[in-house]
């Protein structure tokens, strides 16, 4: 499997899966896809059908990953996706199947369900992928004998999802920023209560996007970046965008008793990696019906669905929503759909994303383009703060089930496009206890709290406060480094 950048540079050129495991953008500023997508046969699906999740994984990274010795990748995905890293399952009986299908109930003909992908560490989706990368670049860097120090900034679910998948991994170090006394006492609690020795949680005197421009200035200075060996695990790491092509199959096989049928999955997006998944996922034949894209406030994605234009924000017109992993101004991963839908021609998509640097966006409703969006399954909706109270509380009153914000925003806009005899998955991106105020807000009462996170907020924390000073951060890092 060779891969590409979607803006043309190394053609030609060989980028192996591990090549590009630990990087992030193409040297052209592209982001990486494999050459051509592995199509299945229907004897594969026939065969995928019966098997447990670590080896579902298994086989269909390996082709994605050929050069992985396929033993060395068997045992990585057998130790990645078990059932005591996914233990915090609402139902017991549930625990095996790591991404349990939660049938709702028959809306409009059409069985509407939850694909439930927050059982993991930090009760968020991002786990399922973070997890597999935390032992992907572990037994990289082992077989080069390299090491990675991760620097990234968070106001909550990614940066959680990357500690608790680093933790205790060999060669690799974690420098997490955060703003201080910012993020909900749970969310705080969850980062700062790690006390592994390779998480060191920074605790910025400013406000999120100060942490994040730390970590631009960090990353601008090339120096320092190759002799402290700087990496990131942002959302276009391609390892991330392909571990998620696993539960769409997951959910395929439990929603259906035939490979003849079809589904629909509805996924709460921001930067459009969990659907681009999907959109994988049906790219290699499964037979996905729609891939409903679901946004809050934040509509950029939904907008261009409906018209055509692909408008970014700037970020002081992003809204801070009560779905706020959602909380985007672009979406990063979104060049590789429009790769793909052009037809997997470089040059357009270069001139494309230039338009987007210089002029804010693109519009591709006149050039023909747009109208095969819905060839590629693709609709959408959007979704604001009332409508994901009203469906917290129609949820929890009809089916006796909680769901947490962003999932609310999923289900709602799901069910604008239900059809007869389709099953909808709605991907529970989520744990309620995470969004614990518009809970409140919704239900008149707290939010269900997993065992295991009893008692959290009392737990020792360990983080070091720093300026707002890229200078300060810098120098922490290299007094941890010891480089
Ligand atoms: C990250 C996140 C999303 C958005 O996923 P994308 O891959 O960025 O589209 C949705 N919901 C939750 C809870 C998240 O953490």
């Amino acid at each position: 499997m060779n891969y590409i950048s979607t803006r043309g540079a190394g053609i030609g050129e060989r980028h192996t899966f591990s090549d590009i495991l630990l990087g992030g953008l193409a040297k052209d500023g592209g982001l990486y896809l494999p050459g051509e997508y592995p199509r299945l046969s229907a004897d594969e699906l026939a065969r995928w059908r019966a098997l447990p999740y670590a080896d579902l994984a298994f086989e269909i990274l390996r082709k994605f990953s050929d050069d992985i010795p396929v033993e060395e990748l068997r045992e990585l995905t057998r130790r990645t996706y078990t059932a005591q890293v996914y233990c915090n399952v609402r139902d017991e009986e549930n625990a095996a199947q790591i991404t349990p299908l939660k049938t709702l109930g028959v809306e409009d003909g059409a069985p509407l369900s939850l694909l439930e992908l927050s059982n993991g560490p930090t009760l968020a989706f991002k786990d399922m992928a973070m997890q597999l990368l935390g032992n992907l670049f572990e037994y990289t860097l082992a077989k080069h004998g390299e090491t990675l120090n991760i620097l990234g900034a968070t106001s909550g679910d990614t940066g959680s999802a990357a500690e608790y998948a680093m933790r205790g991994k060999k060669g690799i170090r974690v420098f997490m920023l955060s703003p201080h006394k910012k993020m909900s006492a749970f969310q705080t609690a969850q980062m700062y209560s790690l006390q592994d020795p390779n998480i060191f949680n920074i605790a910025v005197e400013g406000v999120f996007d100060d942490c994040q421009d730390i970590v631009k200035a960090v990353s601008n200075d090339h120096a320092f970046k190759a002799q402290q060996k700087i990496g990131t695990v942002n959302s276009i790491n391609w390892a991330r965008v392909v571990a998620q092509v696993v539960y769409y199959f997951k959910g395929y096989f439990a929603a259906t008793k035939s490979n003849d049928e079809r589904v629909s999955f509805t996924v709460p997006s921001g930067n459009f990696g969990n659907v681009c998944a999907g959109h994988i996922a049906r790219m290699m034949g499964l037979p996905v019906e729609k891939l409903v894209v679901a946004t809050n406030e934040n509509d950029v994605l939904d907008e261009f669905f409906r018209t055509g234009i692909y408008r970014v924000r700037k970020s002081s017109e992003t809204y801070h929503t009560s779905s706020p992993s959602m909380d985007i101004s672009k979406a990063s991963n979104f060049e590789r759909f429009v790769f793909d839908l052009l037809g997997r021609d470089p040059k357009r998509v270069l001139q494309l994303f230039r338009d987007v640097e210089e002029k804010g966006g693109f519009d591709l409703q006149a050039s023909g383009d747009f109208a095969r969006v819905r060839e590629f399954g693709f609709v959408s909706g959007r979704s604001g703060h009332d409508d994901r109270v009203e469906t917290i509380r129609d949820v929890f009153h009809r089916y006796d089930t909680m769901i947490d914000t962003h999932t609310a925003d999923g289900v709602k806009v799901a069910r604008e496009h239900l059809q007869a005899g389709i099953p909808m998955i709605v991907l529970e991106t989520a744990q309620p206890i995470k969004f614990g105020e518009t809970i409140r807000e919704a239900l008149e009462r707290e939010p269900e709290r997993p065992a295991a996170f009893s008692g959290l907020e009392d737990l020792p924390q360990r983080f070091q406060v720093l300026p707002n000073d890229a200078q300060r951060v810098k120098d922490f890092v290299a007094a941890h480094t010891g480089a």
